[in-house]
């Protein structure tokens, strides 16, 4: 790459940063520059911006895994119901709130509830799990990730307590949509449910697999706008990973290096998005998270399943995180936090307009020693 085209990407960069207003070629040029010096400029300036919002606070989230049992058949994902090979668990809803003690115990104040699409959690299984969290703990925020539902569900959720929803869009691409998921599945019906979700007045997450199969940089394009467009509160995004069990198992999987892209570009088009640095971002490269934050994400998720169930849960090949305690996760991913420059805050973690809720400032959390 020239001097011309790196200094090109450059000026994009600060293009993106000042209006976040890009064309399409342009957006498709700071995705694949391939010149080394701009990755790290457009992370500096990734960085730059989180911490003009979120200054240097990391927000933890307690990912509670509960169940693996799902009526759906996605074809990229180790969980899907045609995979007679996963071995199927649900947490009982005590195990679950142990869960959150134990979690609120170790500084936690956002629990991320996420399973499969389980037929055996109706809506009022998941509204007394909510009700059970939120009693004992007022002071957390609850996000829910059980995929698609009636609005009248998730309007249940919500009156329930419930705080965020995540529900990754996948695509926004139709046809791209229809290659990754069975007929009985509609891009429609993800649409409507991310539509009802919002109108309802979760913070919503939405987000894509990184380098998905048949997945083009058109298409990310299209998913950029799509965040953009819906003023996404939260975007989960991470690379795609092969499970062995899948039709995808040969696919090639995503790379740190586009995820990381595409972090920082996220970051730029919507400063104030609350972006995790995901575990599947940790699996592709063993610094994958530390990189994450450093490219301008803001949010880490330790895992607080019970360790016999965690590797269960298994939407991938090679995931990391399966055998350790909770509170060596919450110890490793302070100490990840740390290595990056920034803090982890013992805060419900709200988005920056969502604040009203929030019971007291973060309180800073003490660094863990690098021994421990
Ligand atoms: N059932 C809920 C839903 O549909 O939103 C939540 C569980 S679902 C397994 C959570 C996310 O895992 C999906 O949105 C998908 O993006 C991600 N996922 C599934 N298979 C994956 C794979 N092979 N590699 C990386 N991420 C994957």
């Amino acid at each position: 790459m020239t001097e011309t085209k790196a200094g090109f990407c450059m000026e994009l960069a600060d293009k993106l940063e000042r209006d976040g207003n890009l064309t399409d070629e342009e957006l498709a040029s700071v995705l694949l520059c391939d010149d080394p010096r701009f990755g790290g400029y457009l992370a500096e300036k990734a960085r730059d911006v989180r911490e003009r919002v979120y200054g240097k606070d990391v927000y933890l989230r307690g990912l509670i895994e509960f169940t693996n049992y799902c009526k759906n058949n996605c074809y990229y994902c180790g969980i899907r119901s045609g995979n007679k090979n996963a071995e199927r668990y649900r947490l009982s809803e005590e195990e679950i709130l142990s869960c959150s003690d134990l979690g609120y115990a170790l500084g936690f104040r956002t629990f991320v509830l996420q399973g499969g699409e389980d037929p055996y959690d109706t809506d009022e299984r998941i509204v007394s799990i909510v009700r059970g969290i939120k009693e004992r703990h007022p002071d957390t925020a609850v996000t829910l990730s059980v995929g698609e539902r009636e609005r009248e569900s998730y309007q249940k959720f919500y009156d329930a307590g419930a705080d965020r929803y995540l529900l990754r869009h996948e695509t926004a691409d139709k046809d791209h949509y229809g290659m990754l998921h069975p007929e009985n599945m509609s891009y429609e019906r993800r649409m409507n449910c991310l539509r009802d979700l919002k109108e309802i007045g979760f913070q919503v997450g939405r987000g894509m697999m990184v380098g998905s199969p048949g997945q083009t940089t058109e298409h990310l394009i299209k998913d950029l706008r799509f965040l953009k467009a819906f003023a996404s509160e939260m975007v989960g995004i991470g690379p795609f990973i092969p499970h062995h069990d899948t039709q995808y198992a040969n696919a090639p999987p995503g790379t740190a290096e586009m995820t990381l892209r595409l972090l920082s570009v996220i970051r730029l088009l919507l400063p104030e998005v609350l972006l995790p640095a995901t575990t599947a971002l940790g699996t592709v490269d063993a610094l994958g998270r530390e990189k994450g934050f450093a490219a301008g994400a803001n949010v880490a998720m330790p895992n607080l399943s019970p360790v016999g169930v965690r590797g269960k849960y298994l939407l991938y090949d090679n995931k990391i995180c399966t055998g350790d305690e909770a509170a060596e996760c919450i110890r490793c991913m302070s100490m990840r936090v740390a290595g990056a420059g920034y803090a982890v805050v013992q805060s419900r973690g709200d988005h920056i307009r969502y604040r009203k809720g929030e019971a007291g400032a973060g309180t800073v959390l003490p660094a863990a020693s690098p021994e421990a």
